[in-house]
């Protein structure tokens, strides 16, 4: 997954019948799972899960708590509601509810099936803290985003069974989906089809979600992969033509960057663009990643231009997910239990290398100059100062689900990432530039893979044996142990010095910082006074104090302090501007012409005194 503390966030911060007599030599059925996308109740749509005949006398019914790649537990079961078990009669029967996601059923062997109401995560206030790109969206004959977890459950003994998905859907709406659809059949009427897709486990359900919605779909090959490119943009400001130039050059450099690790001929990037984030609609931004497919949710209001930066980042991310840990990953992740999730310790490598992947390709294959690049990693190291960097990785992520160590999950893709980074230095350093983590990653591969999970304890020692004994201790004393990584001993081996440069920074934001705050009592959006403004803000006339009233004719406050930011994005140098603000209770109009902002920012550059091995280093390091 890649959450993603957007510039609002950073602003916001300040304040599926059998009949009866089956005989016993039919061959197993598969569970079926219906969801009928036709006839929606109040904005809730029922689900009826269909299994083969129980030889057990009781049994359990789940919906998940938690699903691979989110790290909290999200209790899916709290969006259902009317829930009926019912025997081959058709009579209900009796059932006792165990928490939010369980159900218990005795007679089991009477069971035909369950059904019940899905109510969807956007609605939700603060989409019941479910992070979008993991939530559902139920907006009847327009768009449902079918996070199929948030859909369909399983019972007890059963997540090893095929399963039969069919959905019955509004005929205009199409499927946005890796999944072949195995046969659309008539839906009741004219103005429904149902589409049946086989799985062949519960595993895949989960792994596969399906965006229905009017069709905005595009598709391109690279190499032997064909890459499909579904989008939901409710106010058409965005489509997948718009979005696929950048999309096919980033995973061109992607495979380019891969090199022989070999991964799925289909890939699915589906993407809804969230329309006024926070009212009653998706409110958080990123994706999650699966084997073929990833679910992204931005903001619709983007500018083109940022909007395809994001993605880049972000889509770079999930797709890298393919080599961890959807490739290679622990027992953990790979006998993954939905409502009794453990833990593995290897949050650095699924998450971290993962996010140093989807920066360094960058940088390998010419979307990012060096300086870009190390400015990242550096934006990197000054954020995750504010975690604690005493705590060791690997106690972090086996406790990730902890009351404790939540909330320092954004770490993973800050620190974590940076582990990613100080390893592949280390390697590089010891092979003198021959290999580096990319290499680690394709012999992990190699001996691990999809379908070969590794213990969890053992993979250190595995990865020791693999490169250097040296690593051992990289290991021992920055990953499970509690040593900060000094960052300028990495950096001083690719011959990088810290400096103190002006930067271009955003037009509000200083990296993460934002040079506004909020005013609680009035909702004003007020200058900082305990930080320097940049040029653009200097230049225009802001003192720090200042409230702002409006710009360019627009009043904002911090209510929709994120329309400010998203409009800024498509501000360009030489523009005219003018913002009206208050300052010692007068009000004044400051005009001008809009200049790139530029700040003091420190950072690493690369040192004029590095010497040859230095710099050969480095050149092994970010272009190899
Ligand atoms: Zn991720």
């Amino acid at each position: 997954m890649k959450k993603i503390i957007m510039a609002l966030a950073a602003t916001t911060m300040l304040f599926a019948c059998k009949t009866q007599n089956v005989p016993t030599s039919v061959p197993e059925q598969p569970v079926v799972a219906s969801i009928n996308l036709v006839d929606v109740v109040d904005d809730k749509v029922w689900v009826t899960i269909d299994p083969d005949r129980f030889t057990v006398e009781t049994t359990t019914f789940n919906i998940p708590k938690t699903v691979p790649g989110t790290y909290s537990e999200d209790n899916y079961g709290r969006f259902t509601e009317g829930f009926k078990a019912l025997d081959y009669k058709g009579n209900e029967m009796a059932f006792s509810k165990l928490d939010e996601n369980s159900y218990s059923i005795t007679n089991a062997k009477d069971l035909d099936k369950v059904m019940y109401l899905v109510n969807d995560s956007f609605d939700w206030e603060d989409e019941g803290g479910v992070y979008s790109m993991a939530g559902t969206n139920i907006l009847k004959d327009e768009n449902f985003l079918l996070n199929l977890h948030g859909f369909v459950g399983y019972f007890d003994q059963m997540t090893e069974k095929q399963f039969k998905l069919e959905i019955l859907r509004p005929a205009d709406l199409i499927a946005g989906t890796s999944l072949s659809i195995a046969n659309t059949l008539p839906g009741k009427d004219a103005n429904s089809k149902k589409d049946i897709y086989n799985l062949d486990r519960y595993f895949e359900v989960i792994d596969n979600p399906i965006m229905y919605s009017a069709p905005d779909t595009t598709s391109f090959n690279v190499e032997d992969m064909q890459v499909l490119l579904s989008v939901y943009s409710p106010n058409k400001k965005h489509s997948a033509q718009s979005l696929k130039p950048e999309m096919e050059k980033m995973i061109r450099a992607q495979k380019r960057f891969l090199g022989d690790i070999n991964s799925t001929d289909k890939y699915a990037i589906l993407v809804y663009l969230s329309d006024s984030p926070g009212e009653g609609n998706a409110g958080n931004f990123g994706a999650l990643e699966h084997h073929t497919s990833t679910v992204v949710v931005m903001p619709e209001t983007m500018e083109a231009e940022a909007l395809d930066k994001s993605m880049t980042d972000i889509v770079s991310h999930e797709f890298f997910h393919i080599i961890t840990p959807l490739g290679i990953h622990s027992n953990e992740v790979h006998y993954f239990d939905y409502n009794n999730p453990k833990m593995s310790q290897h949050l650095w490598l699924y998450e971290g290398v993962t996010e140093y992947f989807a920066n360094l390709f960058q940088v390998n294959q010419g979307l990012l100059s060096n300086q870009e690049f190390y400015n990242r990693m550096v934006e990197k190291i000054n954020t995750s100062k504010r975690f604690d960097d005493t705590v060791p990785f690997t106690v972090m992520s086996k406790n990730i689900l902890k009351d404790e160590y939540k909330d320092s999950y954004y770490n993973v893709y800050l620190k974590g990432a940076l582990i990613g980074m100080a390893l592949d230095i280390r390697l590089r350093e010891l092979s003198d530039g021959k290999t580096g983590i990319l290499d680690l990653m394709k012999k992990l591969n190699s001996k691990y893979g999809k379908d070969r999970p590794f213990e969890d304890d053992k993979l250190i020692p595995v990865i020791v044996e693999l490169t250097y004994p040296e690593i051992q201790d990289f290991f021992d004393t920055y990953v499970s142990g509690s040593t900060p990584i000094p960052y300028d001993e990495f950096f001083s081996k690719v011959g990088l010095e810290e400096k103190e440069i002006m930067n271009e920074v955003g037009y509000f934001l200083k990296g993460r910082n934002p040079y506004i705050t909020a005013n609680q009592q009035t909702m004003e959006i007020v200058f900082r006074e305990d930080i320097e403004m940049n040029t653009f803000l200097k230049e225009i006339g802001i003192m720090g104090g200042d409230t702002l009233k409006s710009v360019n004719g627009t009043e904002y406050n911090i209510q929709n302090v994120y329309d400010l930011i998203m409009a800024s994005q498509a501000w360009k140098a030489g523009e005219n501007i003018r913002m009206t603000i208050q300052r010692d209770g007068e009000e004044l109009v400051l005009e001008g012409e809009i200049i790139t902002p530029k700040d003091m920012e420190t950072t690493y550059v690369e040192s004029p005194d590095a010497d040859s091995k230095q710099v050969e280093l480095r050149k092994a390091w970010l272009k190899a």
